[in-house]
């Protein structure tokens, strides 16, 4: 035998209750962004590599660190998506759609990439679930968008110990007021700063805010806030924010470090954290992005949105999502499969989830009814096919009875 290959460090097979978990939680997504009238979209899990790099802007530890990034055999620069809201972005401009029916909501779910370090609740592959509010600069949007969010948690009962925490970037001008300020703040402290900050002092000082670096954090938790920077109008809308979350029942909690990694967002900025998941906390983040769409080529188009990690939600499940119990049909020998093949057809018809067991004699083949968990078993000998009826085995009570198949598919569909 050849040797058995291994997936990719830092990818995982979503199998069995995984893959229900996984499931459960872009369902609730599902159900939950429909109520508030977002509509689904599916855009390639492969862009133009210039997508990401304009948007993502070129200090963002995504950019510098962790895309997969390929020339193809064509030689075009290609990126496994780190994240979708830029190609959300891509889409709305490349389909012509950012003069008309505005705002759009959308939804997504599905794969990203990032060449991380893997660790629990960290992958190379992992999945998210996202939503956007693209065109409208109104803080409704962002309230709604976030409301969203928090109901999707409550849908999937993990809210406990689960908090939103958020802040504000202003508007451009409290931004480079605060720039400022910050840029006065690190030079001071500037040889204790990690290189990357340095870096990062240069070119984006907010950045540093969002550093994990130990060193850093010390140097962070003594810098300014933005809240005295912030223009009447800046702190106006955040206000407005606030209150509306209050309204729609999202409880809320400020906090002043929340900058996000990426560099396009302005005005709100939040994450969803929670204690449970050690140093992977954040289960849900977002901001508003008035600039980004602009970037991809599009007009002025004020957004506002969050993604989060499917990995992280299907961990907070406490149960997992039972598994489907199918019926059994046991065909006891060989001579009635036939039978018993129009009984499954029957069966299946009538939205009823169900097995036949493909060989062996009775003992083997309840043996597989019961692996399968099946919640009964209808039995099939040649006296039952002659007579036109089947054994009906609750396997559950262990009661058994003899009747019509019509009657009995009547009985297992109620
Ligand atoms: P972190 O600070 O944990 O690296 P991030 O700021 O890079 O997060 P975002 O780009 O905001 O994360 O992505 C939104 C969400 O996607 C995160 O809050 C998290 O739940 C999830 N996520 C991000 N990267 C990963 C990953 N490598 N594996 C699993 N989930 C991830
Ligand atoms: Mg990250």
């Amino acid at each position: 035998m050849a040797t058995p290959l291994q997936p990719v460090r830092g990818t995982r097979d979503l199998i069995g209750e995984e893959f229900r978990r996984h499931h459960a939680v872009i369902e609730a997504a599902r159900r939950v962004t429909a109520l508030y009238g977002f509509e689904e979209w599916a855009t390639p899990i492969f862009e133009d590599t210039r997508v990401f790099a304009r948007s993502l802007g070129d200090t963002s530890d995504v950019v510098t660190k962790e895309m997969y990034s390929f020339e193809d055999r064509g030689g075009d620069s290609i990126t496994l998506r780190p994240e979708n809201t830029a190609g959300v972005c891509r889409a709305l401009v490349s389909n012509g759609l950012t003069q008309s029916n505005l705002p759009r909501k959308v939804f997504y779910a599905g794969p990203m990439f990032r060449y991380e370090r893997p660790q629990k609740g960290r992958y190379r592959q992992f999945h998210q679930i996202g939503a956007e509010v693209l065109g409208a600069a109104e803080t409704l949007a962002d309230a709604e968008v976030i409301a969203a969010g928090w109901d999707i948690l409550v849908a999937l009962g993990i809210t406990d110990g689960v908090v939103l925490e958020i802040n504000t970037l202003g508007d451009a001008e409290s931004r480079d007021r605060y720039r400022a300020a910050l840029v006065e703040h690190f030079t001071a402290h500037r040889e204790a700063l990690s290189h990357d900050s340095q870096v990062r002092l240069e070119k984006n000082p907010l950045r540093i805010l969002d550093s994990k670096d130990e060193g850093d954090r010390r140097i962070v938790a003594t810098a300014p806030t933005i809240e005295p920077h912030l223009t009447p109008a800046a702190a106006t809308f955040f206000d407005g924010v606030l209150r509306h979350l209050d309204v729609l029942g999202v409880p809320t909690r400020k906090n002043p470090r929340i900058v996000r990694g990426l560099d396009y967002y302005s005005h709100t900025a939040f994450e969803f954290v929670t204690d449970r998941l050690g140093a992977q906390g954040t289960v849900m983040a977002g901001g508003r992005y008035d600039g980004l769409v602009e970037e991809m080529g599009g007009p002025p188009t004020p957004s506002v949105g969050w993604a989060a990690g499917i990995e992280r939600l299907a961990m907070l499940l406490a149960a997992s999502p039972a598994a489907p119990r199918p019926v059994a049909v046991i065909p006891v020998a060989e001579a009635p499969e036939t039978a018993a093949l129009a009984l499954v057809k029957a069966l299946r018809g009538a939205g009823i989830a169900t097995e036949i067991a493909y060989k062996g004699n009775l003992k083997r083949r309840m043996e597989r009814a019961n692996k399968l968990h099946a919640r009964a078993a209808l039995i099939l000998g040649e006296s039952e096919v002659a007579e036109g009826v089947v054994q009906l085995r609750d396997l559950d009570a262990g009661t058994q009875e003899s009747l019509p198949a019509a009657e009995a598919v009547r009985r297992l569909s109620a």
